[in-house]
């Protein structure tokens, strides 16, 4: 198989991550006899420095031409970078919601998965003396609600007052809704749903349009949960859950606190799709910019992310196996990045530090 990739290293980390990224995949798909071409392109602060914009329609027509599209991260300091002093709809951030927009990518697919050699890292206390042991997916409304919403700032009579609306039309609740029942249906066939139906109207009609979609998936249990108590409940008892649905702002928050009870932000993959199942691959972190250019970035959320490209883009389920199961070897062999090292002395004994390109040829290395 050929497959033609957009590639978006930006800014921070992300050259140094997707480059990682981009070995481990290279190395897998010439195992397995498939050719890969990369189309690089620029988004976010880098694309701001050089078109004094975040998002060009040059870069959304490669994107479109490709068969998916790799990214690492992209974005600024966010205090001290001159990126943010710029209005809004040109911070590099703007790219990101742009490119979302226009290919049309409404699911956002965040595995949360706990390795087992990692259960050291995890930051949750045992549970009745056993080790963690959690596997959710957290699925995610990427193009509407209060990120989408009309939003302004104005002065009323000297105070100055900012505005932010969250709106979600019954079609975009129906179809990220059927999303992810068709991924539980795959799973443990559990849905959480997250909503504030106590006090919203967009998540009074995101439950009645949830449960709609449910009669069609009668093997599929659903349960309704408040976002305030699924972020307490992610942290009590994680093992809960199996596909946990939600708004965009409510997704973006739960899959960070999701993220780091993995035992690192650097761990987390994530996918987001279209109708056609087109997909741009990205890790869930951000930039980095307090360790950019220092090559201790962990890249196995963006390795992992480029395996979840080969299995939901293009079908190839072994080569996506063969990324999962390098990363895994790799940590049962004891390497870590900076991040993943045990606080415990003794522990962190057993392990070897790698950089962020030792990992990345480590697990290279580990292919079969
Ligand atoms: P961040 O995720 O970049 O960093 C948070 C913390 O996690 C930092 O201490 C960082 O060093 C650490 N970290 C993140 N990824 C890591 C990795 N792979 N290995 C080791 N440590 C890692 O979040 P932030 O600092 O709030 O945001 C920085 C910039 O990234 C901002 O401009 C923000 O808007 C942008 N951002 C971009 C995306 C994206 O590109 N999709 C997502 C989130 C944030």
């Amino acid at each position: 198989m050929k497959l033609t990739v957009a590639c978006i290293a930006g800014d921070g980390i992300g050259p140094e991550i997707v480059a990682e990224a981009r070995l481990v995949l290279d190395t897998v798909l010439e195992k397995y006899g498939h050719t890969i071409e990369y189309k690089d392109i620029l988004m976010g602060g880098c694309s701001i420095d050089r078109y004094g914009v975040p998002l060009t329609d040059e870069t959304i027509e490669t994107a479109k031409s490709a068969d998916a599209v790799l990214m690492g991260s992209i974005g600024g300091n966010t205090t001290t970078s001159p990126w943010y002093k710029l209005p809004p709809n040109l911070r590099p951030e703007a790219g990101l919601l742009g490119i979302r927009k226009a290919l049309g990518l409404y699911a956002n697919l965040r595995p949360a998965y706990l390795f087992d050699e990692l259960s050291d890292s995890c930051p949750l206390a045992a549970k009745n003396g056993q080790k963690r042991k959690f596997d959710l997916i957290i699925v995610r409304e990427l193009t509407g609600g209060l990120y989408f919403g009309e939003r302004h700032t104005e002065e009323k009579d000297g105070v100055l007052t900012a505005v932010d609306t969250a709106v979600y039309n019954e079609n975009e609740i129906r179809r990220i809704a059927k999303t992810a029942f068709d991924i539980a249906m795959k799973r443990r066939k559990k849905v959480s749903s997250v909503d504030k139906a106590n006090v919203l109207d967009t998540s009074r009609l995101w439950r009645k349009v949830v449960a709609e979609v449910a009669r069609d998936y009668p093997e599929v249990e659903l349960e309704n949960v408040l976002v305030d108590n699924c972020a307490m409940q992610l942290v009590k008892d994680p093992e809960q859950f199996d596909v946990v649905l939600c708004g965009n702002m409510f997704g973006d928050i739960l899959s960070d606190e999701a993220s780091m009870i993995t035992g690192s932000i650097g761990m987390l993959a994530s996918a987001s799709l279209n109708a056609t199942n087109f997909g741009l691959y990205e890790p869930s972190h951000g930039s980095a910019p307090d360790i950019a250019g220092k090559n201790i970035a962990n890249p196995i959320a963006t390795i992992l992310s480029a395996a979840m490209m080969l299995r939901y883009s293009f079908d190839l389920q072994r080569e996506a196996d063969a990324v999962e199961n390098a990363v895994r070897k790799t940590l049962s062999q004891g390497f870590r990045t900076q991040d993943l090292m045990p606080e415990d002395a003794d522990e962190a004994l057993k392990c070897t530090l790698l950089t962020c390109t030792g990992m990345g040829e480590k697990i290279a290395e580990n292919i079969e």
